[in-house]
């Protein structure tokens, strides 16, 4: 070990401390951190902020802009609970001298009003400003008492996303001494040619800019601070496709025969023939598994349009070959649905088959894993549960994902890491631009399923007034009385004390007693237990259930040929491609269909963009509009799901940084191909990290 890799391994140790080696940080407060995700010193120190508030003084009132979220000085005129027709709010008055600003409260308890009635000193009011009927109003602001001058007035001060249990003051106390303390002992990560090219301040510089600025940052633009960091997280992604695409290169995979006539018994079992676009694609795949290079390909194709069976044939063709394939899904649900629907040909092919989610009882996951282990399983179908590590499969030929864009670039990239140099195919219905496909799945070959089966009726879609959300309830009785089944989409799972949204669980009781009485209806979403939900889906698939109340959980995927409407509540919640997703889960059937986006409180420009899904059923166009209109960023759906490896980075916010980013990780990869093996030990421990990232994050999601 080289002195300075010596000096970064200490440093790194430094960053590894726990939050407890902060002076003041107890049980108590690490407790609360950890519920956050923060455990050690480096998490603190890349947990950026949210925003800045201008305390420079002098920012009056008057001053404030509606639309940002601000934060002001200013005395208590009067508060107290007002009465509107059906609810009741709790409303305080407060002045600076230059104006006047409402608080309301909408959900609250008793200690808001011991805390304000009678208050006589200052406080700190932060919120987002509003612009009501002429009048300033922040709703559920957050108060701080002020208790003559702070160290803070007269500073821009950090914004943090709030951590339950921890004032924002004791939480920035934190901060400053991790800042102080901390900083002075983080190692550079880039490369000093990459930062003198592309101007970058160095890591040190870039933390104490971004946690404390001297000045606001520009509206709109990233901060020299925040652009390094950003900069420095695209890089290592590129960094790690640019090693993973040459690394497969380099591997040799398991060449597969095509056995004719095992081929012919299998098409004997489909109950349709398949599209030309399907044989075109299996073709494809074909090919790639014949070669001699481990396969790694994308197959993207819009909803409907039977990546199911071409999965399943890809399986065949290497299990037939004496290895084992699994297919990994995003959610239980969709991991069994494919059970379900493989079951069939695995038992008349006479191929055991096998189901691992995390969710299995100890006893039962661990006779499967065995199985897995020993080669017994041929086919393994499961969730992220599958590329844990304590799975080891005997004899590993080939890993599908469907619905990729619900994983994590570094997920997919750890998959690789996995016994042997299996063929990967990645399958996904969100079309992806090709300037982010090539930076996102720069390791990956293409095929595109473009034609639906035939037979198919297009889904007859239609934008509802509100006021008129009868007529849907109607067509709703109707469809039911045919013995159709339908969905309602909700966007949240609960009644929430921010918003006016419909929730699943109020909805679900009011359309049981109020509007469908005698009809069977289940609510589905994320917060239950995997087993409920299983349960709920298994009796929608089986009819005993008729109308499925939910959240986007049944987003992907789910096929049930029976159900002919798609409710979306609020659908100006969800951007156009989810939209398109969920209309795919009706008119799977041959039955007439209609989905109804219920638009309400939307402004002209929602209307606008709802239009589009009544215009058109291509998900590629559709994609396109999106893409236009709010960004490569909700396409790719990562900012829905969360789930994805990028803490700082916004696709849609620092597309260019993106494409710099990956002609750095080019331009070093190429004139130091050691970069597979790392020598800088900055960078190998950072690529470590993150891989070790990307696992947790696959056992956690
Ligand atoms: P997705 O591409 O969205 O995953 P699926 O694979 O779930 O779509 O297929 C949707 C439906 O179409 C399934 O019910 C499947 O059986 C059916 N299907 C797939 N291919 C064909 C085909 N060639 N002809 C008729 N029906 C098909
Ligand atoms: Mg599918």
């Amino acid at each position: 070990m080289s002195g300075q890799e010596l000096n970064t391994s200490l440093s790194d140790l430094a960053l590894q401390q726990p939050v407890t080696s902060v002076k003041g940080v107890g049980p108590r407060l690490e407790k609360f951190l950890r519920a956050r995700g923060i455990t050690t010193i480096e998490d603190i120190l890349f947990n950026l902020p949210l925003g800045y508030l201008d305390q420079r003084g002098g920012l009056k009132i008057s001053g404030l802009r509606p639309g940002e979220y601000v934060s002001f000085v200013a005395t208590l005129v009067n508060a107290g609970e007002v009465r509107y027709r059906r609810r009741r709010v709790f409303e305080a008055v407060f002045t600076d001298g230059s104006g006047l600003v409402t608080a309301k409260w909408f959900h609250y308890g008793s200690w808001l009003s011991q805390r304000l009635r009678g208050f006589k000193g200052k406080l700190r009011v932060s919120g987002t400003l509003r612009l009501f009927g002429g009048k300033l109003e922040v709703h559920h602001p957050e108060l701080e008492e002020v208790e003559g001058a702070t160290e803070e007035d007269g500073a821009v001060v950090p914004r943090y996303s709030p951590v339950p249990g921890i004032p924002p003051r004791t939480y920035r106390r934190i901060i400053d001494q991790v800042v102080e303390m901390y900083v002075p002992h983080v190692p550079e990560t880039l490369p000093p040619a990459v930062r003198d090219y592309f101007k970058l301040l160095d890591l040190q510089a870039a933390l104490r800019q971004v946690h404390f600025p001297t000045e606001m940052p520009d509206r709109g633009e990233l901060s020299p601070g925040l652009r390094r960091l950003v900069f420095e997280e695209l890089f290592f992604l590129e960094l790690q496709i640019v090693r993973g695409k040459e690394e497969l290169s380099r591997r040799t995979g398991h060449a597969m025969t095509l056995d004719r006539d095992f081929l012919r018994r299998v098409g004997r079992l489909l109950p349709f023939t398949l599209t030309k676009a399907q044989r075109r694609v299996m073709r494809e795949i074909a090919a790639d598994l014949a070669g001699g290079r481990p396969m790694n390909r994308l197959l993207q194709g819009d909803v409907g349009c039977g990546k199911t069976i071409v999965a399943l044939l890809t399986a065949l063709i290497v299990i037939a070959n004496g290895f084992q394939a699994a297919v990994m899904a995003p959610t239980e649900i969709l991991a069994h649905q494919h059970l379900v629907n493989m079951e069939p040909y695995a038992r008349a092919l006479d191929i055991p088959l096998t189901l691992l989610t995390s969710r299995l009882r100890a006893r039962e996951k661990q006779s499967r894993t065995e199985a897995i282990a020993s080669g017994e399983a041929r086919l393994v179908i499961g969730t992220h549960a599958l590329i844990q590590e304590a799975v080891a499969f005997h004899r590993l030929g080939l890993v599908i994902i469907d619905e990729q864009h619900r994983f994590g670039v570094m997920q997919r990239l750890a998959l690789r890491r996995k016994g042997g140099s299996p063929h990967v195919l990645v399958m996904t219905a969100t079309p992806i631009p090709r300037t982010l496909a090539m930076t996102l799945y720069g390791d990956l070959e293409v095929s595109v399923i473009d034609e639906l089966p035939p037979g198919r009726i297009p889904v007859e879609t239609r934008v509802i007034e509100a006021e008129e959300r009868g007529r849907v309830y109607e067509v709703l009785r109707r469809e039911f009385a045919a013995g159709h089944q339908a969905y309602i989409i909700y966007p949240l799972v609960e009644e929430s004390e921010k918003s006016d949204l419909k929730d699943v669980t109020t909805m679900t009781d009011h359309l049981r007693r109020q509007v469908f009485p005698g009809i069977g209806i289940a609510m589905l979403h994320g917060r239950m237990p995997a087993e409920e939900k299983q349960e709920i889906m298994e009796a929608f698939v089986a009819k005993r259930v008729n109308l499925l109340v939910a959240t986007t959980v049944i987003e992907v995927g789910i096929d049930v040929p029976d159900a002919t409407v798609m409710v979306i509540e609020h659908p100006e919640r969800f951007g156009l491609s989810q939209l398109h997703q969920l209309r795919g889960r009706v008119g799977r059937g041959g039955d007439r269909s209609f989905c109804f986006l219920i638009h309400e409180g939307g402004g002209l420009e929602t209307r606008q963009r709802l239009a589009v899904m009544e215009e058109t059923n291509d998900g590629f166009r559709i994609a396109e509009e999106d893409l236009r209109l709010r960004g490569p960023g909700e396409l790719i759906g990562l900012r829905q799901h969360g789930i994805t490896d990028l803490r700082l980075a916004d696709l849609v916010r620092d597309a260019t940084i993106l494409a710099d980013a990956r002609r750095a990780a080019l331009a070093l990869f190429e004139k130091d191909p050691e970069i597979v093996k790392p020598a800088h030990a900055a960078i190998r421990a950072k690529i470590e990290r993150q891989s070790r990232r990307a696992a947790e994050l696959l056992e956690t999601s």
